[in-house]
């Protein structure tokens, strides 16, 4: 080799110890983003090959071969699975009926963890308009069938969904203590579709035959008894509880270039409702996190710290993947520089919320153009931030959380009923979370780094 040859050889060198990655090369990765069709690929594949997936069912165990070769194929440096440990519940009939003289089929799906009716039960229906009229009444519903007909407001944050919840889990405690034969309950939507919201509720023994009602099935049975006439109905409700179930949180690492052992979490959930395909909930953020990192990776340098993507198992029954991931990595809690989840759909990311300036700072220039603001999040309201449902449990060891906030004013008309299926994505807006997602994760990953570049 020429001596000229040598000293080119060693600017190269030179050159690669000192190259850092650019804002004008991020804001390119992020252009590219916003017309790649990665995060798409990646929901239309999971919802067209595998489908529902119900956690610990043999769908789910075909999404965790699907999603390891998914993580295979995309460059990670290391793919891993980590067992999760559950109880599988599954449904096998759901229907309600209106006894004469005003009989009719009412549109009903079991809440994940109702009981089984075990035959056909027939029972008088006493309404509440709240779950708090409900834990307050005096009313005896031993042996009756006890309905809950709240209806839930239609935010972009999700708020609404937050109000309604305990109607999905405290009333059917308060059903099961007060030894209803069963409990309906308005879904959790916020359409007039005749198809019905299921979703968790909570595990107990010997639970109550628990369900929610379409919207209009709600309408329905609400001016029924508004006639003023007692209104029975026959409930036949068969599931099936079963422990010793399974599943993996399915984890890809790529490792950064001066402190591997650090690391930014970004994760979405892999197990979905049986009802529909689980396209926006959570396809759409497997897609954004995935397709992000692979944004990532693509670039000529890496950042500083590592990125863990990690799609967990069982969020839908209660986070059964994240607790056990939280408790596995707790003394590594330290190393876990920040933590976020993507689990609100497919909608257009518009405020970006974390509690370092830092980092605000570094992203905020890059997210104008994709019309994100930036957030600072600040005293109390720290510890009021969310990373996403599975998040939580690791920020209760002390690790920091950013959020893309998603416009979820449509999201919660197809949430866990059979109509969260891939033609709600709206690929434009896919494409703005990923672009969104690969931005924050770099620049988490690199950020308030100490030692010398
Ligand atoms: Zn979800
Ligand atoms: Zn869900």
């Amino acid at each position: 080799m020429s001596f000229r040859n040598l000293l080119v050889l060693a600017a190269v060198v030179a050159s690669n110890l000192t190259y850092a990655v650019t804002d004008d090369e991020l804001a390119v990765m992020r252009d590219k983003a916003l017309t790649s069709t990665d995060g798409y690929d990646i929901v239309e594949s999971l919802t067209t090959k595998v489908g529902a997936r119900l956690a610990g069912t043999n769908a789910d165990k075909r999404a965790v071969v699907w999603a390891k070769d998914l993580l295979e194929q995309s460059g990670f440096d290391k793919v891993w699975l980590e067992p999760v440990n559950f109880p599988v519940w599954q449904r096998y009939k759901e229907t309600a009926e209106v006894l004469p003289p005003y009989q009719q089929t009412l549109h009903i799906t079991a809440l994940g963890y109702s009981g089984s009716t075990n035959g056909a039960v027939v029972a008088e229906i006493v309404a509440f308009s709240s779950v708090e009229e409900f834990a307050q009444s005096k009313t005896d519903v031993k042996g009756k069938i006890v309905f809950i007909n709240k209806t839930m407001l239609r935010t972009i944050d999700g708020s609404g969904y937050g109000d309604a919840v305990p109607m999905r889990y405290t009333s059917v405690l308060s059903a099961q203590q007060k030894q209803a034969a069963g409990i309906l309950i308005r879904s959790l939507g916020t359409h007039s579709n005749r198809f019905a919201h299921t979703g968790a509720t909570i595990l107990l023994d010997n639970p109550v035959p628990a369900a929610a009602l379409s919207p209009p099935d709600a309408d329905q049975l609400q001016r029924l008894l508004d006639l003023g006439m007692p209104v029975k109905i026959r409930l036949d409700i068969q599931v099936s509880i079963t422990p010793g179930g399974s599943s993996f949180n399915v984890i890809g690492q790529f490792n950064g270039r001066q402190a591997p052992e650090q690391k930014v979490l970004i994760s979405a959930h892999l197990d979905s409702w049986d009802l529909g395909t689980g396209a926006i909930d959570d396809g759409a953020g497997v897609g954004i996190v995935v397709a992000a990192a692979k944004a990532i990776m693509a670039l000529p340098e890496r950042p500083k710290r590592s990125i863990r993507v990690v799609l967990f198992a069982n969020e839908e029954q209660g986070l059964w993947g994240a607790k056990q991931y939280a408790e596995k990595y707790k003394a590594d809690a330290t190393n876990h520089i920040f933590a976020s989840e993507s689990d609100f759909g497919a909608g257009r990311v518009w405020r970006f919320d974390s509690e370092s300036k830092a980092l605000n700072d570094s992203v905020a220039e890059l997210l104008a153009p994709l019309a994100i603001t930036v957030n600072l999040v600040e005293g109390e309201d720290i510890e009021k931030l969310s990373g996403g449902p599975d998040i939580g449990p690791i920020q209760d060891t002390g690790v920091a959380v950013f959020r893309l906030r998603q416009d979820g004013t449509d999201y919660f008309d197809y949430h866990h009923t059979a109509n969260d299926t891939l033609d709600k994505i709206d690929s434009k807006a896919l494409q703005q979370n990923v672009a969104a997602w690969a931005v924050v994760a770099f620049k988490a990953a690199n950020i308030e780094f100490d030692s010398s570049d």
